[in-house]
């Protein structure tokens, strides 16, 4: 059967799971971690790095480095978040030629599917390390709380990386997916996924023989660890300030630095009461004196710091149980998702709100790739039996006279669904209406998202008023939006699918798919040159190491020194191989290095 794997693209780490066996495992990278960080970045080399790597260079590297863009992904360059990330990011962002948002790395500009898309062939490339054989198929999961463009751009990463991403769904949901997986139980569960860049709750209904309903969905695309990582930054540009007079802000290395310690210091308080945050040669003062940082962190204060940011997720969490419907006693279950999580003042808010120990059997970071895995292997495998049923997270509807927002769709409706509402004309002698498709919550139309637009011509003249128009919304299983428009009286018909966009044409897509194949490929064959180089060069090095004492042993005769002659000759063919940097030259030497190398160690041995 043919082999599907879970990404959980997250916001600051990213994991891949598969289903082997039956069993959902989560595919360790070559370094052993079950995760990878979601970073990207271009040495001044042009090389392009992703993840731990990314990671580790991000001090030195700042403006070539990106890390969250999961925030940006799907997002209009004038929309409020883009306009935050553009003050507070160190690296460059620029505004697209579509109204989207481009990430400048070494003077080249980048999409964020794009970015995005690196993430995710390398979480591809890991998977395939791990099986041994090509991956083209993933399920993809995104926050619940993304709205229709921003799950287009994941699927256009998806496809820029060379996965065909076979569905997307919801973090929560995948989250409920792997802890109901196989238990057969019926329980009403919330799962709370706080993670680096986003917060989302879900309350779903697990029911007997593998159906997974969500009840009521809804969170914070702007809201993370990377704000409570921006409280510490702040509490510590601010104390320096006082100290020293100097804003740390305008130095691009010492954000980076201060980022780095922040998210370190938090995660440390997680499992002691105090920490120091510690930062020698931060900045030089107006005298070119070295000044370095250093202050006390305690629990409390972080606790003090973030307790807004708390409370923002605990606000969410009751306005999506009274949109459910239940009570908190209804609650069963409570399943602790993202990183965040980890933090004991969240476990005791959770705790708290849901008057009820959260569940610590799900590991926060692996389960929603765990669950992603499970959705795959359910959706290649027949026999499988598991009905996953969602929500729109959105509510969907159009603009109306005086840009107001009329719905259609309600937020937490399960989908497939389709509704229908009958409008009139706004005019006199009105011909022609302009029917705008939105998602969001607001009443004012142009506080939500613009997913598309059409217009019904041809309507016949009448008084305003005078000309009802029947619009349908539809959306099917694959969470599709079609919109159909009606005159009643003449049954002039029009309709679009709206098409969710992220901002990039069909050929931008194209060019990019073809580009990060290229770059695999580069990839891949430099992996290949150094792995042999590597390899060459440490039998060269212990050749070289014996030839001393194997010249003088065997010297004195023909057969010797024509074995010395020969086993140079290869070290110089090695040698230019290498420097030729063609893998497959360098893998030919190999053979005879390793022969001589035996040789060798042969002849000294006998002496
Ligand atoms: P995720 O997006 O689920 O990978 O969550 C990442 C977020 O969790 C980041 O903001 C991390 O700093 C945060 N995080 C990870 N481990 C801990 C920890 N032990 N304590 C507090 N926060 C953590």
């Amino acid at each position: 059967m043919e082999k599907v794997i879970g990404i959980d693209l997250g916001t600051t780490n990213s994991c891949v799971a598969i289903v082997e066996n039956g069993t959902p495992v989560v595919i360790p990278n070559r370094g052993g971690y079950k995760t990878t960080p979601s970073m990207v970045a271009v040495t001044e080399a042009g090389k392009r790095l992703v993840g731990h790597i990314a990671k580790r260079q991000a001090i030195t590297n700042a403006e070539n480095t990106v890390y969250a863009a999961k925030r940006l992904i799907g997002r209009k360059w004038n929309s409020p978040q883009v306009k935050n990330a553009v003050a507070t990011s160190s690296y460059r962002i620029v505004e697209g030629p579509h109204n989207d948002v481009r990430i400048v790395l070494r003077d080249k500009e980048y999409s964020v599917p794009e970015i995005s898309a690196m993430v995710l062939q390398e979480m591809k490339v890991i998977a395939e390390d791990y099986l041994g054989e090509p991956v083209s198929k993933a399920v993809v999961t995104v926050p619940a709380y993304f709205n229709d463009n921003q799950r287009q751009a994941t699927k256009d990463a998806g496809e820029i990386a060379g996965l065909e991403v076979i569905r997307i769904i919801n973090e929560p949901t995948a989250a409920a997916l792997s802890y109901g997986f196989g238990r057969n139980i019926e329980k009403t569960v919330a799962v709370y996924d706080f993670g680096g860049g986003t917060f989302d709750i879900s309350i779903l209904e697990i029911g007997a023989h593998g159906v997974f309903k969500v009840i009521a969905t809804a969170g914070d695309t702007f809201l993370g660890g990377e704000d409570i990582d921006a409280r510490i930054i702040d509490w510590l540009v601010q104390g320096f300030k006082e100290e020293h007079g100097i804003d740390l802000r305008q130095d691009r290395m010492a954000l980076q630095r201060l980022k780095d310690a922040a998210e370190k210091a938090k995660c440390e308080l997680s499992g002691v009461r105090e920490t120091e945050v510690n930062l020698p040669f931060i900045i030089s003062s107006g005298r070119n004196e070295a000044l370095h940082l250093q202050r006390t962190l305690t629990r409390e204060t972080l606790e003090e710091l973030s307790d807004d940011l708390t409370e923002r997720t605990v606000d969410i969490c009751r306005q999506t149980l009274e949109d459910a419907r239940l009570g908190k006693d209804e609650i069963e279950e409570v399943i602790l998702v993202g990183g965040m999580t980890r933090m004991p003042k969240i476990q005791t808010a959770v705790a708290t709100f849901f008057a009820k120990e959260p569940n610590k059997g799900v590991h926060p970071d692996e389960v929603v790739a765990l669950g992603a895995a499970i959705q795959g292997a359910a959706l290649v495998d027949d026999k499988q039996e598991m009905v996953l049923l969602d929500v729109t997270p959105h509510a969907l509807g159009i603009m109306t006279f005086g840009s107001y927002f009329e719905e259609l769709i309600p937020q937490n409706t399960t989908v497939p669904t389709h509704r229908t509402k009958i409008f009139t004309t706004s005019r006199d002698n009105q011909t022609a209406v302009k029917i705008l498709v939105m998602q969001g919550e607001s009443q004012r139309a142009e506080e939500n998202e613009l997913l598309g637009e059409f217009i019904l011509t041809g309507l016949r003249r009448a008084p305003k008023g005078q000309v009802e128009i029947e619009v349908t919304f539809e959306i099917n299983a694959d969470g599709i939006v079609s919109v159909k428009a009606k005159d009643l009286e003449t049954g002039l018909e029009q309709s679009i699918q709206v098409t969710a966009t992220s901002g990039l044409t069909r050929d931008e897509i194209k060019q990019m798919v073809e580009d990060a194949k290229d770059d695999l490929l580069d990839r891949r064959t430099s992996e290949e040159f150094e792995g042999a180089r590597q390899e060459a060069e440490k039998l060269i090095a212990e050749i070289q190491k014996l030839f001393p004492q194997v010249e003088q042993i065997v010297a004195t005769s023909d057969f010797g020194r024509d074995a010395i002659e020969k086993a140079k000759s290869i070290v110089d063919k090695a040698n230019q191989a290498i420097e030729k940097r063609e893998a497959s030259l360098v893998k030919e030497q190999i053979e005879g290095l390793t022969r001589t190398h035996r040789m060798f160690k042969g002849v000294v041995a006998k002496t």
